[in-house]
């Protein structure tokens, strides 16, 4: 899919919506979708995010026309799918109507009486996750958790064929606030042939990923064709798929992860569609010397030219005492979505290939994206070497693995010489006992 900017992409446009410009987030350039409740109550329905504040989309829906209109209303409801659905061209519809409300005087006194201050509404999980999957794409993440789990045999030789996955539990998925309790489970013992012993994980760990949400759907037996795969990505948001280690090192052999991972993962609220990304598109970084070409099925030239997104996340930790102290976050890691095996498109075009059918609303998390590079692990459990090697935060305390109390944050932003810096806003949340 070839990917264009348009008049929504100019770096000079401004808005009305005054805290919208110079927004390291939400500039009138990016409009990211959420479901939200205003303050003064009401049943959750569709926005969208311009600054410090939320656009009603249920209430401009009149003043919108055709397809413009069209997503406005499928957006009324308390869930997106119907919207996401839809595809590209209704999504393309509602951000240049939008953008053009939002960047002309005129329509302020219109729309004023549909803006609320995001920090006083409710947000929601935008969309009724039907299936959610977790893929396994950071090359560097693989690789070292690989050598833990596995010394002698850290990647396993179907990885470069096979974008590697697993079909994870979507009634966990909570959004970016919520507290994550601390699992109980068995965890591997320690020593071979021993019981295992049940309690509270003391391996709790975060996984920095980010969610592809799929958008129009395909027909069960009808695989999605790489150079289609895009038109049924809607957009991106933050993801952490929150796991225990010590649980997750018993059970995963032979079937793969299961209660280690099942208990809770995070998402940010908002939405952030293809169109907003598209300055920010960029080359698949090319495959290291010696490693093989995709299949057939998984190969596209214009994919491999653009495939990729040049977004920045980084995750900090703030810890009880951090907080009751006053300190600021402590961050743990920075790195770019690029280190991704796969491309976004790759994992669609695999899932369905052999007759799946996607739903608008199904939710693909990258896999854990650690970059290669200092600063770049995307887990603690990379960051203290499985645990041994504990790290130390700026106010003296010392971490292997989550402590009660300690809320883990994400966030991450795109930005390009000639564009507005976009970001995804954040995905946090503390760890309860
Ligand atoms: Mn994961």
């Amino acid at each position: 899919m070839t990917i264009e900017t348009d008049f929504t992409h100019d770096a000079d446009a401004t808005s009305w919506v005054e805290s919208a410009n110079g927004h390291p987030h939400f500039p009138v350039q990016n409009l990211p979708l959420c479901v939200f409740s205003p303050p003064k109550g009401g049943e959750p329905r569709g926005g969208v995010a311009i600054g410090d504040m939320i656009l009603d989309l249920a209430d401009i829906a009149d003043t919108l026309e055709l397809d413009a209109a069209t997503a406005a209303q499928l957006a009324s409801g308390p869930k997106l799918n119907d919207l996401l659905q839809r595809g590209p061209e209704t999504m393309r519809a509602l951000r240049h109507a939008l953008f053009t409300m939002l960047t002309d005087d005129n329509h302020s006194k219109a729309l004023e009486s549909a803006l609320y201050k995001a920090e006083d509404c409710d947000l929601y999980v935008p969309a009724t996750v039907g299936d959610y999957t977790d893929f396994y794409t950071g090359i560097h993440h693989a690789e070292n958790i690989g050598s833990l789990f596995r010394p002698d045999n850290p990647l396993l030789p179907n990885y470069k064929y096979v974008p590697i996955g697993y079909h994870g539990r979507s009634s966990s998925i909570r959004l970016s606030g919520k507290d994550v309790k601390r699992p109980s489970g068995q965890k591997k013992p320690a020593e071979e042939g021993g019981k295992p012993p049940f309690g509270p994980s003391a391996r709790l760990d975060y996984e920095m990923e980010m969610g592809i949400w799929i958008g129009k759907g395909n027909g069960l037996g009808q695989p999605i064709p790489i150079d289609k795969a895009e038109e049924h990505i809607a957009g991106i948001s933050i993801l952490n798929d929150w796991s225990a280690r010590d649980i997750q090192a018993w059970e995963y052999q032979p079937l793969g992860p299961f209660l280690a991972k099942n208990f809770h993962s995070t998402i940010s609220p908002w939405i952030v569609t293809m169109d907003a990304l598209a300055p920010f598109r960029t080359q698949q970084p090319p495959r290291p010397e010696g490693d093989p070409a995709p299949l057939e099925y998984l190969s596209d030239e214009e994919d491999q030219k653009t495939g990729a997104f040049g977004v920045t996340m980084d995750v900090f930790i703030s810890t009880a005492k951090m907080r009751e102290d006053g300190d600021e976050p402590h961050q743990l890691s920075t790195g770019p979505m690029t280190a991704m095996y796969w491309t976004a498109a790759q994992l669609v075009t695999h899932h369905s290939v052999g007759g799946c059918n996607m739903m608008p609303g199904d939710l693909l998390g990258t896999g854990t994206l650690t970059s290669g590079e200092e600063d770049g692990e995307g887990s603690l459990i990379e960051l203290t070497q499985g645990g041994k090697k504990p790290i130390i935060l700026a106010n003296g305390e010392t971490r292997t693995f989550l402590e009660d109390g300690d809320e883990v944050i994400m966030t991450a932003y795109a930005e390009k010489d000639g564009f507005a810096r976009i970001g995804l806003g954040e995905c946090r949340a503390v760890i309860t006992g």
